[in-house]
């Protein structure tokens, strides 16, 4: 949400080239894996209120969502998964304060005991193997201690790879989780259908429900505004995965079949809409 003329106490600014940009930006929650991906809860980030301050970062906004949903709505969550923005000692903590597990990914980290990890495990001998979306999965795995933490947490390394017809593809997905029980294909499926909330999720919201597009400044309108396409898109994921298991329709031809079923009903109150 972006705009360069409109903009309220609320704003969260950026200067882009020497003009000032002014966005309302949110950390979003989301379900994961089968559809429908419904979007649990959103926290919008806080701008700063002086010049000395800056305007809040995603991954504080994130920890105060995730604290929100879990005391609003108890046992709802078992598991957050998060990039690597949280792979960090206090989201495991926070998570574990909040009783739940946490799936996080691994880039370039500066933790020491995190580095210590990846080193140990590259000389270990792996411990699964197993094929999925036709990849060769080797599975490395590792048990440490965070920092102070007192409890061990688990490193896992998913070495992929992949033979196309004249090359040989490799990439390699690392993560850290509190989860010490779940089975390593598992936890490989959740993570992979992270990418999932980017793919579809927002893809959908961006594209279909103009969630880039800021309507309004002030008050409580941005929220408001957020609320109603929020509510409106899980409303129509549930119609169309529920009620028309079988159709390939995009959002944009369904939301004209109703308009139009709409429209025809008027007319005749016998034609309920045609579910397409
Ligand atoms: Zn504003």
């Amino acid at each position: 949400m972006d705009s360069i003329k409109k903009k309220c106490e609320n704003c969260l600014s950026m200067n882009k080239r020497g003009v000032a940009h002014y966005t309302h930006n949110a950390a979003v929650m989301s379900t994961i894996g089968n559809d429908p991906n419904i979007a649990l809860d959103f926290e919008m980030y806080r701008a700063k209120t002086n010049e000395d301050e800056k305007d809040e970062g995603e991954f504080t906004a994130a920890l105060r969502l995730l604290n929100r949903v879990v005391h609003e709505h108890p046992s709802l969550i078992d598991i957050v998964v998060y990039d690597a923005l949280a792979c960090n000692l206090v989201f495991i903590k926070e998570c574990q304060k909040l009783g739940i597990d946490a799936i996080v990914r691994v880039k370039k980290t500066n933790n020491i005991s995190l580095k210590e990890v990846k080193r140990a495990t590259n000389k270990t001998d792996s411990v699964l193997k197993f094929i999925e979306d036709g990849y060769v999965i080797e599975v490395y795995e590792s048990f440490f201690y965070m920092n102070d933490m007192e409890e061990p947490i688990r490193y896992i390394k998913y070495a992929k790879e992949k033979k196309d017809s004249d090359e040989t593809k490799r990439t390699q997905m690392l993560i850290i989780t509190t989860c010490m029980d779940m089975k390593l294909e598992t936890l490989y499926r959740i993570i992979k259908a992270r990418w999932d909330i980017e793919n579809k999720t927002f893809n959908n919201l961006k594209n279909n429900a103009h969630l880039s597009h800021c309507f309004i400044h002030g008050g409580n309108a941005v929220e408001g505004i957020l609320y109603l396409l929020f509510i409106a898109s899980n409303i129509f994921q549930l119609f169309k995965i529920r009620r028309l298991r079988n159709s390939n329709k995009n959002q944009k031809e369904l939301a004209r079949l109703l308009v139009k079923g709409m429209y025809t009903l008027k007319r005749r109150k016998e034609i309920i809409f045609n579910s397409a």
